[in-house]
């Protein structure tokens, strides 16, 4: 309701977020490039988590964060509408530390409670070629005092393509801190085999698009399963994203996928509402 309240204002307004266009110029452009930049300074961003589970017992394994702009006009904003923004702006930087540090807040906060959970960050090609980024995540992991194999940094490929061999160097780095690396979306970039053959990564998640497909297509059924496979047998871990009923999660968990993420599980929710869901989990 907030998204449809906001892009009914914004058509209202003739002040458009959809606008992908390229123009830096464009004055709305840069009037809600304004916006977010005072949206990050003054904490209208937030982190909502939606829990990864264990494929075989349905144990939480952990959360992925995906951020959220509460704008002051138009409400709740999701990601995929201001990411783009925020990269062609210059302020995915910034974003990505406030959610790297909102994150690792919480994975502490978890730990304190007596909860192990593990949080995955997206980080995007820019961060990726953000040769400062390993040791900001050193710093933001002494500091929350998270232990690095909690925290997965969940990657895709178009993001390495950018810029090979500067995306590889910020990955080993990660690697070396102990940080586990994930290939999101896993099945819809290009060469994903050669990446997976040169990263140090330890987590292939297998795009929504397959998942989602599974039980009513055979061929998504057989990406799936390949997928799987292909992954442990590189020694990955795999996961599944778009789960949305039981079937997929009974398919998912005879084709041996590890763990699994999606709507039927929960959807993602505010830090506050996901203690609630994690007290309430009924993991049979
Ligand atoms: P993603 O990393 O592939 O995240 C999964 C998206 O699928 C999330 O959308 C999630 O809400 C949605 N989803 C989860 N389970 C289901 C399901 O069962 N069915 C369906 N239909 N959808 C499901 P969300 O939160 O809108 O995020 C969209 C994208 O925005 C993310 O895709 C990610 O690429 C990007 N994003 C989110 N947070 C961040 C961030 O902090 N930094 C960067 N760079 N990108 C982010
Ligand atoms: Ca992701
Ligand atoms: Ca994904
Ligand atoms: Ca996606």
């Amino acid at each position: 309701a907030d998204i449809a309240m906001y892009t009914a204002k914004a058509r209202r307004t003739g002040y458009t977020i959809f606008d992908h266009s390229q123009d830096s110029t464009d004055p709305r452009r840069l009037t809600l490039a304004g916006d977010l930049r005072r949206g990050i300074d003054q904490g209208q961003l937030l982190l909502y988590y939606q829990p990864k589970v264990d494929a075989r017992t349905g144990a939480v394994l952990g959360a992925e964060a995906l951020v959220r702009w509460r704008h002051p006009e138009y409400g709740l904003i999701p990601p995929d509408d201001f990411i783009p923004l925020a990269e062609h702006t210059g302020l995915i930087g910034p974003l990505t530390r406030f959610v790297l540090a909102e994150a690792l807040r919480q994975a502490r906060a978890w730990r304190d409670a007596g909860h192990e959970l593990g949080v995955a960050v997206n980080v995007s090609a820019h961060g990726l070629l953000d040769l400062a980024l390993p040791v900001e995540i050193a710093a933001l992991l002494e500091h929350c005092g998270v232990p690095a194999r909690l925290l997965t940094v969940e990657i895709t490929e178009t993001a390495i393509m950018t810029d090979p061999e500067r995306a590889l160097r910020v990955v080993r780095e990660l690697h070396t801190l102990g940080v586990r690396l994930s290939i999101d979306d896993f099945g819809t970039g290009y060469s994903s085999l050669a990446y997976l053959k040169n990263l140090p990564v330890q987590e292939l998640k297998i795009d929504r698009s397959f998942v989602s497909g599974m039980t009513t297509s055979d061929r998504d059924a057989v990406i799936v399963r390949s997928t799987v496979d292909l992954g442990h047998n590189l020694g990955l871990r795999v996961v599944a994203e778009g789960v949305e009923d039981d079937a997929t999660w009974r398919q998912l968990d005879a084709a041996g996928c590890d763990a699994l993420q999606g709507y039927h599980i929960s959807r993602p929710v505010a830090a506050d509402e996901f203690g609630t869901w994690l007290a309430g989990w009924d993991r049979t």
